[in-house]
């Protein structure tokens, strides 16, 4: 009896855009692939870093014309798994995170390919990180939410009705919808000055911020035009940001030590 040979497809996160915030065996694994696969998220200088023979293939709903189909892994990546190949299916941020990762997940159990996940730095966290802001902090919040303000279609239930009031909410998909979102907040019972921003490109050269509190976020964002992809995170965290002192002052305050 001859074996049946599968390849498999690793579900792996990308992280938020630099490619030096890739896990180690992320970088290890796009650089061994046979096929990469991915969607918009995915930055070139990530995609080089695989075999000049892989197979790249783009597969983000942005690249199927349709951004609101229903969840499918590409069939070409199953098709490339069950012909022994080594697929990396590689997803921005967090494969778990608002990455339909677990709808990719139940279509491959389905088909008997398998798989595995590599998590990645999720959006939140490496905006938070490039933005200095911490997520909690003892004085003012023990927890922190992450929350899509993107409904399936057809959902009618209001978007944040299922968070939390006190803490830090950081939300994905939400920059469309920000008038929306911090009405919603400011009717939940959030404050009008609950410090507030958005960060969109986090981690990649064209990073760009705005900082406002919840009264406010949506006319300073949509008067800077900010794009996406963004997040927004609301919550006095945002104001805990911490200014890094500049390297030239410690510089110069340690050459007066010496002399
Ligand atoms: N799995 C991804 C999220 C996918 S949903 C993760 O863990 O990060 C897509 C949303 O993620 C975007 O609409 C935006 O809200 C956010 N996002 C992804 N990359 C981002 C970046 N570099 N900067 C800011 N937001 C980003």
């Amino acid at each position: 009896m001859r074996a049946i040979v599968r390849g498999k497809v690793w579900l792996v996160g990308a992280g938020p855009g630099d490619p030096e915030l890739l896990t180690v065996k992320a970088a290890r694994l796009i650089g061994d692939a046979d096929v990469l696969a991915y969607d918009e998220l995915v930055s070139a200088e990530i995609l080089a870093l695989g075999r000049s023979d892989a197979e790249r293939i783009a597969v983000g709903r942005r690249a199927s014309g349709c951004r609101h189909h229903e969840a499918k892994i590409h069939p070409e990546v199953i098709l490339a798994a069950l012909a022994g190949k080594t697929v990396v299916r590689l997803k921005g941020g967090d494969p778990f995170v608002f990455g339909r990762g677990g709808e990719e997940a139940e279509e491959l159990a389905a088909a008997r390919v398998p798989f595995e996940v590599v998590p990645g730095i999720s959006a939140a966290l490496g905006a938070a990180a490039q933005m200095h802001i911490p997520l909690t902090h003892r004085d003012c919040a023990a927890s922190v939410t992450f929350a899509t303000a993107h409904a399936r279609e057809g959902e009618g239930r209001p978007l944040l009705s299922v968070v939390p009031l006190d803490g830090t909410l950081v939300l994905y998909m939400g920059l469309g919808r920000l008038a929306a979102i911090c009405e919603d907040l400011l009717a939940q019972g959030r404050s009008a000055d609950t410090p507030a921003c958005v960060v969109s490109n986090a981690t990649r050269p064209n990073a760009k911020s705005v900082f406002a509190t919840l009264g406010t976020l949506a006319a300073v964002a949509s008067a800077t035009e900010i794009e996406a992809p963004a997040i927004v995170m609301v919550g006095e965290v945002v104001g805990k940001r911490v200014e890094s002192p500049v390297a030239v002052a410690l510089a110069s305050s340690r050459s007066r030590v010496a002399s």
